[in-house]
């Protein structure tokens, strides 16, 4: 089922999500949606909040080796002190993107969808992606890791395009 995506005009990006207590069938019902909704925007990841559901969720989609993700309850282990800059975007602030630098690689712990502990070191892109999914989980978005007069921009930007 293809689900709604929240776009910058919803507060609830800026939301914490809360930790998944159980992986029950409505979590992979939840997660299965999340992918088909991913894939039809042509998306390389998507968390819950983005489709209304402040639960610690995200998938992934890089086009490389082990890019396919389901991420429960993720904590960072560790990012490199290496940083790299990314053009990055997101499927909730449609048609905006910006240059974004970011460790980069990252050592993460999660739960996968069968509640098996995994850990993922992960480098190039999918870092990037993995720490851009991460932040929606503490309501942080890429913009607001931009300078603020940029940061700004981007939004007139947005609302110029979305007509808001
Ligand atoms: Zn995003």
């Amino acid at each position: 089922m293809i689900l709604d995506i929240v776009t910058l005009n919803d507060q609830m990006l800026h939301s914490k999500s809360e930790e998944v207590k159980e992986i029950d069938t409505e979590i992979v019902k939840l997660v299965k949606d999340m992918y088909d909704t991913m894939e039809l925007a042509k998306g390389v990841g998507l968390s819950a909040v983005q489709v209304g559901v402040l639960k610690r969720i995200f998938v992934t989609d890089v086009p490389q080796k082990g890019g396919k993700l389901v991420v429960i309850n993720p904590v960072i282990k560790d990012l490199s002190e290496k940083r790299r800059v990314y053009e990055e975007g997101c499927l909730s602030i449609p048609g905006i993107s910006g240059d974004i630098e970011r460790p980069d690689t990252v050592v993460i712990e999660f739960l996968d969808i069968r509640g098996k502990l995994q850990r993922v070191h992960a480098n190039s892109l999918l870092a990037t992606c993995i720490q851009h999914e991460f932040d929606h989980l503490n309501g942080i978005l890429f913009i607001d890791k931009l300078d603020p007069e940029i940061k700004l921009k981007k939004i007139n930007e947005y609302r110029k395009q979305h007509r808001l």
